[in-house]
C-alpha cells in the first residue's frame, strides 16, 4: 500500500516531470477528461494519500492511488508494462504518456471550488509537512472517533492526520510501547501526541528515498521492528512477535507482548 511518504515522493517526480506540461490529451476509464485538453500543469503534490494536478484551466485532477494503483511514464509508442484495461488515467502531454494504472479513485474538480477544497479539508495535518500540527492532533481524533476506537484504527484515519500506513502503524506503537488492543478513549492527549510525533519523524526519514527503516541497527537482522515478524523473537526483549488483524477493517497488524504490554485500566501516562 502507498504510504503517504511514497505518495510525497511520486508528486515531487511528477511535479519535476510535468511542471509546465502540455495536456494535449487526458483520457480517464470513468470519466469524461476532456475538459482538460490544452491546459497546462501548474503544479503536482500530495496531501495524504491525494494526488492533486493542478493546470490553469482552473480545474485539478485528483487521484488516490489506493492499495494497487501505480503511476508509469512511457514515450510515444513504447508498450506498457501493463494492459490497457487497467489504465484509470492516461495523460498524453509534450514530455510523454503519463499513465495511472489501478487508481482506487478519479476526478477531476474545479480548482477553487468547493469539492477541491472540501477533499483537502476532510483531510488532518500531513505528518510529511515541514511542520505538522501536533497539538491539535489529539483533539481531532477525539473530535472525529468515539473513545473505544483501537489505537490501530485512529493512525490509520487519514481525517486524523496523514501519512501512516499499515507498516508505519504496528512500528510506531512498538516504539512508543503501546498495545495494538489500546483504544482512544483510555489514552491521554500526551500520549497521543508522541505516537504521531514519532510517525512524523519516521515518514520524513524515509522521504529522502531508500527503503523504510524503523530499526537503524547495521546488524543484518531487520530494518523494521514488528512489521511481518510474526513468530520471530523481538529484537529487544525475545519474546515473540505477534500478529492479527486487527481494526474497524481488519489490517495486519504486529506487536510484542513484552514490548507492549496491555493497559490494565484507567488513562496511560
Ligand atoms: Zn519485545
Amino acid at each position: 500500500m502507498p504510504e503517504g511518504d511514497t505518495v510525497h515522493k511520486l508528486a515531487a517526480e511528477l511535479r519535476r516531470r510535468l511542471l509546465g506540461a502540455i495536456l494535449e490529451d487526458v483520457r480517464l476509464r470513468r470519466l469524461q477528461g476532456g475538459s482538460l485538453r490544452g491546459a497546462r500543469v501548474t503544479d503536482v503534490s500530495a496531501r495524504g494519500k491525494h494526488l492533486f494536478l493542478d493546470t490553469d484551466v482552473g480545474l485539478s485532477l485528483r487521484s488516490h492511488l489506493g492499495m494497487y494503483g501505480s503511476w508509469h511514464s512511457y514515450r510515444p509508442g513504447e508498450p506498457w508494462s501493463k494492459p490497457q484495461r487497467q489504465a484509470d488515467i492516461l495523460l498524453v502531454t509534450d514530455r510523454g504518456l503519463f499513465v495511472c494504472f489501478n487508481a482506487r479513485e478519479a476526478e477531476i474538480l474545479s480548482s477553487g471550488g468547493f469539492r477541491h477544497r472540501d477533499a483537502r479539508h476532510r483531510l488532518g495535518p500531513d505528518l510529511i509537512a515541514g511542520h505538522p500540527k501536533l497539538e491539535g492532533i489529539a483533539a481531532r481524533a477525539r473530535a472525529l472517533l468515539e473513545p473505544d476506537a483501537l489505537l490501530v484504527d485512529v493512525l490509520l484515519d487519514q481525517r486524523v492526520a496523514c501519512g501512516i500506513g499499515n507498516v508505519y502503524k504496528s512500528e510506531v506503537l512498538f516504539l512508543e510501547a503501546r498495545s495494538p488492543y489500546a483504544r482512544l478513549g483510555e489514552t491521554s492527549d500526551k500520549v497521543l501526541t508522541g505516537l504521531y510525533r514519532r510517525a512524523a519523524g519516521l515518514v520524513r526519514r524515509t522521504l529522502g528515498g531508500g527503503p523504510r527503516v524503523t530499526r537503524p541497527v547495521a546488524d543484518g537482522r531487520s530494518t523494521l521492528w514488528v512489521y511481518r515478524r510474526r513468530g520471530l523473537p523481538c529484537l529487544r526483549c525475545g519474546a515473540k512477535v505477534e500478529g492479527a488483524d486487527l481494526g474497524g477493517i481488519p489490517r495486519s497488524t504486529y506487536w510484542c507482548p513484552g514490548c507492549q504490554p496491555a493497559e490494565p485500566s484507567g488513562m496511560s501516562s
